[in-house]
């Protein structure tokens, strides 16, 4: 295990839930903190950049349509073992497979309107971070 720093999104369908702060105490209690927020109404074209991993899949229309439309939180997450442990309290993409108790079985309104992003693996982490915070985000020592 080591400190990371994952990328972190509460989806259009959240925000508009008025569930930032529940969610953001789910990640606060598990340990994770908060080292960058932003709250921004994502372009197509960014939508679009941010998940261009997904371009020709049957679901990219819909699922850069859903990201743009309404505001999003980014924010950089950091703690121990960082991307696993946000990805566990996230479950699984498919809402229908989300664990009990997770964000997604508690927020989700369908496999494209899964409440949150986060980044899967490291280097995909540190290039979602650069993405939505090019200036860099705070250290935190307490
Ligand atoms: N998605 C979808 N249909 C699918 C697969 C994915 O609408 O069949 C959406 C869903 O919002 C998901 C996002 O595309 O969160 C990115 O998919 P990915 O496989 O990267 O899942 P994630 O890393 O978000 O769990």
């Amino acid at each position: 295990m080591s400190v990371q720093q994952t990328l972190s999104i509460i989806k259009p369908n959240a925000v508009a839930k008025n569930a930032i702060g529940a969610i953001c105490d789910r990640f606060e209690k598990a340990g994770l903190r908060i080292l960058a927020a932003r709250m921004l109404h994502m372009s197509r074209e960014q939508a679009a950049a941010f998940y261009a991993v997904h371009q020709g899949k049957p679901f990219f229309d819909e699922l850069v349509g859903f990201m743009t439309s309404g505001p999003v939180l980014a924010m950089a997450l950091e703690g121990e073992d960082a991307i696993a442990l946000n990805r566990e309290i996230m479950g699984a993409t498919n809402p229908a497979q989300a664990a009990p108790g997770t964000i997604r079985a508690d927020f989700a309104d369908s496999f494209t309107e899964n409440a949150v992003h986060g980044s899967d693996a490291p280097d995909t982490a540190a290039t979602e971070i650069a993405f939505f915070f090019p200036e860099g985000v705070c250290v935190r020592t307490r």
